[in-house]
Formats: C-alpha cells, sequence, structure tokens
C-alpha cells in the first residue's frame, strides 16, 4: 500500500521502493515478496515512509478518510498527466470526445490471503490472433500487482483449470457474459478472495489487426454481433499493419532508432544503406537488398526506387518525390530525417548522436512511423488472411461510394484489382516518363527546337506510353480507366541549372567547346528558359497543352489506340481522358476541341472505341464554377484535393509540413493536417459547391476524388456525405477505403455540403447501369439520379 500510493499520490519513482525491498530479501535469503516475515516487512514499511516523507515533506498520512481523499486527487490529477495527455493526443481523444475523468472508490480483496486466493488478467480472446481461446495469467496468493510487475512468474491461466478449478468455471461464465454484454473481446482482471471470484475491472481488449479482423468475423458466426457491427468495430488505422510489411513488435520495442523523420510511405524494410542513385540501381539489380538514401530525389532516380527495398531522404515532406512514387510503388519511405547528414562524397551520413552510417551498413526503416535503425530488424510480411477477405466481401455490399485505385502501371493495376479496386481514377502519366529509357527521350523533346522535331520525339515517346496504357486498360477491363493528361511543369524532367552549370565548369575548355559541352550548354539555357519562380502555380498542366498542343494531342491518341487494340481482342477497355489544372470552362473547351479532332481521326481510321472526357477540379476557379466546365463538355469531375488544398490554404504541402506545419498543430491552430484529412468547412465546401453545381448541371454526372484524401477514412465519410461517386486510392489502401466507405453507409454519414443529401437520396434510387456519356449529356436537363460508380 505505501508503496503504491508513495508511486501514484506522491510521484515517487518505483525503483527506489525496489531497491528497499530487493536489498531486504537479500538480506534474509527470500525469494518471493510473501516469504517475508512480518518483523523484515515492518522495517520495509518504516523505509517505504521515510522514502515518501523525504519525496513529499510531510509525513506519511495515517487517517484513511486523508489517504482516501489524496488518492482521489491523484487518480483526477493523472487526467493532465503526461502518459495520459500523450496516449489521448495519439488516439486521437479531443476534449469534445472526453473532457475529464471519473473515480470509482470500492471495497479492497485481497488475493494474498493464503492459498485458496489468487489474482490474475485475462483476455476472453488470444489478442495476437484473434482464437477463441481464454488467454492470460495468474497467480496464487499475490495481488495484482504481482502480476504486472513481473517480480514473480505467472502461472498459464489454463492451469487455474486444475489448481482452481471452480474460480476457472467462475471465469469462464464471465467471460462469455461480458463478451455477450459488450460485444467486444474483454480484458479483465479478477482477484480470488478465499475461494470466492471477483471482477476488478473489464475493458475492450486491444487487439492487433488480424485478431481485430478475426474476431469480427468469428463473432458474427457465433451470433454475438450482426455484420453490420463487425464491420463497425473494425479500427481503419489498424488495418493498414496488414497491407504491409511490418517489423517484429517485439524487435521494434526493443530497439532505439537511430534518426527519426517524417513517415512517408507505410512499411518496413531492413537493407544496405546506399547513398549514390547508380549503385543503388546496380546493386538492388544484382540481388542485394538496398535502401536507397538520399537527400532528396528527383524523377531521373525512378529506377533506383525500382531496384530498392525502400527510401529514406534527409529533405522533403510527405508530398515530396521520394515520398508519392515510394507510395505509388507501395515502397516503404522516410523522409524529412533532417537531424541526419548526408556526405555523398565520403558516401555516408551523420546521426544525431555523432556516429555515422557507411555505405553498405545495415539500416531498417519503419515508414510506418518515421523511424530508422541500425542493423536489421524482423521484418513480418502482410497476410491478407481469409477473414479479411470475408470483411471486404461484406464491406462490398453495403458501401454506396466506389472504391478506385490511383496506379500508373501495370503491376500497380493488377494489385489494386485484386485487392478489390474497381477501377481506376487516376492513372498519372507523368509518372510514365520516369521509367529507365524514357526519360531522356522526354528531355529530347522538352530540347526540341521546332514543333516537326517535338512531334517526331513524341511519337517514339507515345508508343511507348501506348503499350503502357493498353497493359494498364487490360489489367483493369470491364472497369473505367481514367487516364490524366501530362501536369508537371516540364523544367522538372530537365536538369537543374545549378547542376549543368557545375557539370560546364568541371569540364575543362576544351570539353567545354566540343559537342558534349555544347549540349550541356543547350540544356542549360533551355532548363533556365522554364525554370520558375513558383512550379506550383505556373506552366503545367492543361497550361502546357495550351502552349504545346501536340503533347496532349499524341496522349489522346494513344489513348484511342490502345482501347481499340483491346477491344478489337474482345478485351472491354473503357478508358477516360482527364485534364489537369483546369481553372476556366474556355481552357477545357480548348483541350475538348484537340480531343474531338483525334476523336473524329480515329473513328474515320475505323476506331470504334469511345473514350469519356472529363476534368480535374483542383483549382479554386474550377471548384466555383462546375457549371461552366460541365457545359464545356466535361462529362466526369475528379477533385485533385492535393492541389486544392494547397490553393484553399494557400501553402503548399511540402513548405507547411516541413516548416509551420507542426507549430499550427501544437498551438491547435489546425485540427489536423489538412493533406491527410481533407478540411471539410474551407475544401469541403467547394467540393460541396461543385457537387451541387455539377448535378445541377447533369444530374448523372460522375464525380470522383484522386487526392491523397481518397485513401483516407475521414475524408472518405465526408466524400460519401457529399454525394462523391466513388474515391481512388493508391493500390495499398483499396482495402481500408471499401471498410471506411462500408462504415460511413452503415453510419449514415452526411453533411458533406450542398450535394450531400439530395445527391445521396437520388443515388440511393439510382439504377446500377453504368450509361455512356453522351447518353447523360442528353439527360443533362431531366432530373436523372446520379449513379454510384
Ligand atoms: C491532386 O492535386 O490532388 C492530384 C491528384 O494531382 P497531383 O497530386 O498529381 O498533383
Ligand atoms: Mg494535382
Amino acid at each position: 500500500f505505501v508503496q503504491l500510493f508513495g508511486k501514484v499520490v506522491f510521484g515517487v519513482d518505483d525503483e527506489k521502493f525496489d531497491a528497499v525491498l530487493s536489498a531486504a530479501k537479500e538480506r534474509v535469503g527470500a525469494e518471493k515478496d510473501s516469504d517475508l516475515d512480518a518483523e523484515t516487512l515492518r522495517g520495509i514499511v518504516q523505509k517505504f515512509k521515510a522514502i515518501c516523507r523525504e519525496h513529499s515533506n510531510r509525513p506519511f498520512p495515517s487517517n484513511p478518510d486523508a489517504q482516501l481523499e489524496m488518492a482521489v486527487r491523484a487518480v483526477f490529477g493523472s487526467w493532465m498527466g503526461e502518459r495520459a495527455v500523450v496516449y489521448r493526443e495519439k488516439e486521437g481523444i479531443t476534449p469534445d470526445i472526453a473532457d475529464g475523468t471519473a473515480v470509482n472508490v470500492v471495497a479492497m480483496v485481497f488475493g494474498n490471503m493464503g492459498n485458496g486466493s489468487a489474482t490474475g488478467v485475462a483476455f476472453t480472446r488470444d489478442p495476437g490472433n484473434g482464437s477463441r481461446n481464454l488467454f492470460g495469467e495468474y497467480l496464487v496468493n499475490a495481488q495484482g500487482e504481482d502480476v504486472v510487475a513481473g517480480t514473480r512468474t505467472p502461472k498459464p491461466i489454463d492451469l487455474m483449470r486444475r489448481e482452481l478449478p471452480s474460480s476457472y468455471v467462475e471465469l469462464k461464465r464471465m467471460c462469455a457474459l461480458l463478451e455477450k454484454q459488450y460485444r467486444e473481446p474483454q480484458d479483465i482482471e479478477f482477484t480470488i478472495e478465499r475461494g470466492r471470484f471477483y471482477l476488478l475491472q473489464t475493458r475492450a481488449a486491444k487487439t492487433n489487426a488480424a485478431a481485430m479482423v478475426r474476431i469480427s468475423v468469428d463473432m458474427v458466426r457465433e451470433g454475438t454481433i450482426s455484420k453490420e457491427h463487425g464491420l463497425r468495430r473494425l479500427e481503419l488505422k489498424k488495418l493498414d499493419q496488414l497491407l504491409h510489411p511490418t517489423l517484429e513488435e517485439k524487435a521494434k520495442k526493443s530497439s532505439k532508432s537511430a534518426v527519426r523523420g517524417i513517415a512517408a510511405s507505410p512499411g518496413a524494410a531492413s537493407g544496405i544503406a546506399v547513398f549514390d542513385v547508380g549503385r543503388a540501381k546496380s546493386l538492388g539489380e544484382a540481388g542485394n537488398v538496398v535502401i536507397l538514401v538520399r537527400e532528396e530525389t528527383k524523377p531521373e532516380d525512378v529506377p533506383a526506387f525500382y531496384a530498392s527495398a525502400g527510401i529514406l531522404t534527409s529533405r522533403g515532406g510527405t508530398l515530396s518525390h521520394a515520398a508519392v512514387v515510394a507510395r505509388s510503388m507501395g515502397k516503404p519511405c522516410i523522409v524529412g530525417t533532417s537531424d541526419m547528414r548526408i556526405d555523398y562524397a565520403a558516401a555516408r551520413c551523420t546521426l544525431p548522436d555523432g556516429t555515422a552510417i557507411k555505405e553498405g551498413e545495415t539500416i531498417t526503416i519503419d515508414g510506418s512511423d518515421g523511424s530508422v535503425y541500425r542493423g536489421a530488424l524482423p521484418v513480418v510480411e502482410p497476410r491478407l488472411t481469409p477473414e479479411f477477405w470475408t470483411i471486404l466481401g461484406w464491406a462490398n455490399a453495403v458501401k454506396r461510394l466506389g472504391v478506385r485505385a490511383n496506379a500508373d502501371t501495370p503491376a500497380a493495376a493488377r494489385q489494386a484489382r485484386e485487392y478489390g479496386a474497381r477501377g481506376i481514377g487516376l492513372c498519372r502519366t507523368e509518372r510514365m516518363f520516369n521509367e529507365e529509357g524514357r526519360i531522356g527521350l522526354f528531355q529530347d523533346m522538352i530540347m526540341a527546337s521546332s514543333d516537326a522535331e517535338r512531334r517526331q520525339h513524341l511519337r517514339k515517346l507515345v508508343a511507348m506510353q501506348r503499350r503502357d496504357f493498353e497493359k494498364i486498360l487490360g489489367a483493369m477491363a470491364g472497369h473505367k480507366v481514367t487516364i490524366r493528361l501530362l501536369d508537371p511543369p516540364l523544367h522538372e524532367f530537365l536538369r537543374t541549372p545549378a547542376e549543368l552549370e557545375a557539370e560546364i565548369r568541371g569540364m575543362g575548355s576544351r570539353a567545354a567547346a566540343g559537342p558534349r559541352g555544347r549540349a550541356a550548354k543547350a540544356h542549360l539555357e533551355r532548363a533556365r528558359e522554364l525554370a520558375e519562380v513558383n512550379p506550383m502555380m505556373g506552366h503545367r498542366g492543361v497550361r502546357v497543352g495550351v502552349t504545346y498542343p501536340e503533347i496532349y494531342e499524341a496522349q489522346i491518341g494513344a489513348v484511342f489506340d490502345a482501347a481499340e487494340a483491346l477491344s478489337r481482342r474482345g478485351v472491354r477497355a473503357i478508358p477516360q481522358v482527364m485534364v489537369p489544372q483546369v481553372g476556366s470552362a474556355s481552357e477545357l473547351a480548348y483541350v475538348k476541341r484537340i480531343f474531338d479532332g483525334v476523336a473524329a481521326r480515329k473513328r474515320a481510321g475505323g476506331a470504334r472505341v469511345r473514350v469519356a472526357f472529363g476534368t480535374m477540379i483542383e483549382v479554386v476557379r474550377a471548384a466555383l464554377t462546375a457549371g461552366e466546365l460541365v457545359a464545356a463538355d466535361a462529362s466526369f469531375f475528379s477533385f485533385g484535393t492535393n492541389d486544392l488544398t494547397q490553393a484553399t490554404y494557400s501553402f503548399s504541402r511540402e513548405d507547411a509540413e516541413g516548416k509551420f506545419l507542426p507549430r499550427y498543430l501544437e498551438e491547435g491552430l489546425l485540427g489536423g493536417n489538412p493533406f491527410e484529412s481533407l478540411d471539410e468547412s474551407g475544401v469541403g465546401r467547394l467540393i460541396g459547391l461543385a457537387v451541387g453545381d455539377g448535378r445541377r448541371a447533369d444530374a448523372g454526372l460522375e464525380i470522383g476524388i484522386c487526392g491523397e484524401h481518397g485513401g483516407d477514412p475521414a475524408s472518405i465519410r465526408f466524400c460519401h456525405g457529399a454525394g462523391v461517386s466513388y474515391v481512388s486510392a493508391s493500390p495499398h489502401r483499396v482495402p481500408i477505403a471499401i471498410v471506411a466507405a462500408a462504415q460511413a453507409a452503415l453510419d449514415g454519414a452526411g453533411g458533406g455540403g450542398a450535394g450531400g443529401a439530395a445527391a445521396r437520396g437520388k443515388r440511393r434510387r439510382a439504377s446500377a447501369s453504368d450509361k455512356s456519356a453522351a447518353s447523360r449529356r442528353g439527360r443533362r436537363s431531366a432530373p436523372a439520379s446520379a449513379k454510384p460508380a
């Protein structure tokens, strides 16, 4: 009592008491606390009280009322203790959810009243795998603290069946009763006092993700809960564990991270650190497991991504090149480890403790929490259990939002489909130029001195892209694939002026005057010409399509050709072409004329395939003039909430996350990171307006969201309420998106602005058939129903 009171009420470090107790046990040769005689215990109590006195500057209270009052106050005080504050922060428990605690005062029972007494903890199901076995430990003649403190070795709960049979029966009865009552597996504490069973505490058991899923399925089959409840009880954040390799929990707990950064792409990997892109590629291709470590990465580094098991950068935020590409590939990635200094020349990096990781040394990265470890930590591969598939089946049956994937490669498309995606909501065509061998061709195209020369390079590039389109459309046969025309600024595909200047300087005057030097100078001139002060708001997206219409024309042609080739082979390809960064109906109409020109030529050449034409809404003006965009012939919208969030806040994600966002969150100036979970009152309002205006112009308009928010459960809930037709998520987030969409449907999530309730009502009555863009436009003014994707 004195020890626990001292710890809880006075905040005395446990170790001080333990030192006294251990010394006493050693002195009298006692193995267990219960072996100590009264005389020794009396001496220990005196010493304990002295420790408390020293710590609190007051005598140890001997009046029970005073003790009780102090204990009650201490429990209330614990609400603001560091542990509780951090826990609430991590679990997202805000004051509107819980803003205070309660204290129960109960009579004490004693598990240490001889061999007919005991105490223990038990889970009604195994929290490690979810199986229906009682899981726990107990100790005879002991108090609860003895079980958790690890001073005595408890016995497995199964032994209780023989040692304390009637109490075991009672425990089993309680477990069944409590599970039925709470409809959750329970984590309980109990004490047996002279043969009488007392339940001290029960709460919902914390389990790992695999167990959580299995328990849902088992409890539904046992008839304890409904399928709806089985879906609702799933914690979506936890499901992520099942979709990526993770670090073995025990190893992670017992290891200290060497440095930490921003968790940019989930999953864990161990491999040798390599600081050079070329070496990473060759070592990876030679069969080594490589972690690519760079300050930052660029499009031409992508071949090394394929050859690496994970990526670690010292700069950048969650939308940096490394982060975005790694996520799309499903590779673990950590960015912004700003306490780590990379020295490329010496092929090593210095850690905050002053030590260095040399190239070739094994490291482990955990992209789920941003920790970097030295050495190899054991990695557990993801498992999609049969129970998970059962859950996905139930979720698909109740969700109303469509779930598509953001995928730029055939492999990603296949994975997305396997995970349950029904369509691709965003295929970023610029990513397809990143592949090895293509970047040079792309640079030639940018460097072209005439339109004719540009068309010539484009033809070669687009032939490659056409083959990719075929594979991606084929992988998603029967479902829509939204292909976005080129988006980023052209200069991103060139080397930077600083790099080129350094190369020319390092050449020596003879080489600089030769062909290599002349090429580098021409490259430099073009890179300077294209460089922008603010690329995010500069010459990108549809602006590139307007100034270089031949690029969009060629891409649109490739989409038609790929789909036509597939349909001639009997494969049902359903492509949609989407224009990025549109801000006005006139821009969209400009691209539509190019599109119509290509379509007419392809039809004249015998093509029969249909391609839908639509726009992204990622510019504020587009959201505000959505009705006009439908009039300019958009047959679908897709919200690019990454850019729309940046534009609405007028800050870039990179700068925000790298510089001031943490402070904003600390100060409570933002409720959360708006790049992870949609800002409902700002960006959400724009979405609501655009959904409302768009559907007024075309009641059947297909509306999606393809920013990173498409894989975020809270944002998915919002989209459901806003009357959006589908969300598009990275392939590895597709299963979570499916369950999140089901949860939103079950909860009847609403309030997504103008399009919300009305569109939902309409969608419920919608026909399941998927009308073509042409027939939708025909119905534009009729009160037709919007349909789910
Ligand atoms: C977006 O802006 O949300 C989007 C999907 O486009 P990107 O991320 O490629 O800019
Ligand atoms: Mg965008």
